[in-house]
């Protein structure tokens, strides 16, 4: 055993199954809305500025994203679909395991590890109880997840980008139009599930489906505020109850 091994076996103490949005796969989302739970859409947006166009980072960032219109200028966003469980899993059983263990969501077979390859895997980041992290079962080597885990998070990336469009297409069918800024805060919708789910259902299309559906950005942070203006973006700029804005 390599000494730069990370080791790792679940405990089923269904902590991570508590107080969070799960993030899913459009699909993920229709079937968690059909099983009759909450889910939220959150949507946040960046452009060139956030990175070097050139970098790595952007690239990632873009491959998740769609283009669109805001004010005189265009930005790119990025919408997640995630499943509610801001108290605790619908789906977690009383004896702390889950009770639809083998259709769990991507993100939920993949955690402990991240499925964004710019964040490093850091124990202390993680929910997980000290004697999980005391297995002998192999979890990743050099920041390298196993295979059968790498294959997970390869699907997690892949759904990511081939989900995009549609997603941005739901949230114009929705009219779920303002954005919160990437790094700054979170715009999180709770959409009626029926209505979610109608939109699911009937998404044919992609983004470009709706070319005049105009996007607004939503910043906590007057300086970035008035860049963001300067540079031409429609600034939403009243508190709404449409969604909840969450500062980072
Ligand atoms: S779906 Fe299962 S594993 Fe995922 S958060 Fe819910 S109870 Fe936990
Ligand atoms: S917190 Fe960690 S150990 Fe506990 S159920 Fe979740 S993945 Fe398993």
């Amino acid at each position: 055993m390599q000494s730069n091994d990370v080791r790792f076996s679940c405990v089923g103490c269904g902590i991570c199954c508590k107080g969070r949005l799960i993030p899913l796969t459009l699909a993920e989302a229709q079937q968690w809305l059909t099983r009759g739970h909450d889910v939220a859409v959150i949507v946040e947006a960046f452009d060139e500025s956030n990175w070097p166009c050139s970098s790595e980072e952007f690239a990632h960032a873009r491959g998740r994203s769609v283009s669109v219109r805001c004010g005189g200028s265009r930005i790119n966003v990025i919408a997640v679909f995630a499943g509610k469980a801001l108290k605790q899993c619908p789906n977690l059983r009383t004896d702390n395991l889950c009770g639809i263990y083998e259709e769990r969501p991507l993100v939920c077979r993949i955690y402990p590890m991240e499925i964004n390859p710019f964040i490093p895997l850091r124990q202390d980041n993680k929910v997980c109880p000290p004697q999980a992290w005391e297995s002998n079962d192999i979890l990743c080597t050099d920041g390298r997840a196993n295979p059968a885990l790498e294959a997970l998070i390869n699907q997690s990336r892949q759904a990511d980008k081939s989900d995009a469009s549609s997603k941005v297409a739901i949230c114009a069918q929705l009219g779920l139009n303002v954005t919160s800024w990437k790094d700054n805060a979170l715009a999180v919708y709770f959409p009626h599930r029926t209505k979610l789910l109608e939109a699911i259902d009937s998404a044919k299309g992609d983004s470009e489906d709706y070319p005049d559906f105009e996007w607004q950005v939503r910043v906590d942070d007057p300086s970035l505020g008035e860049r963001l203006a300067m540079a031409n973006l429609a600034m939403a700029v009243n508190d709404s109850t449409d969604y909840i804005f969450h500062t980072l």
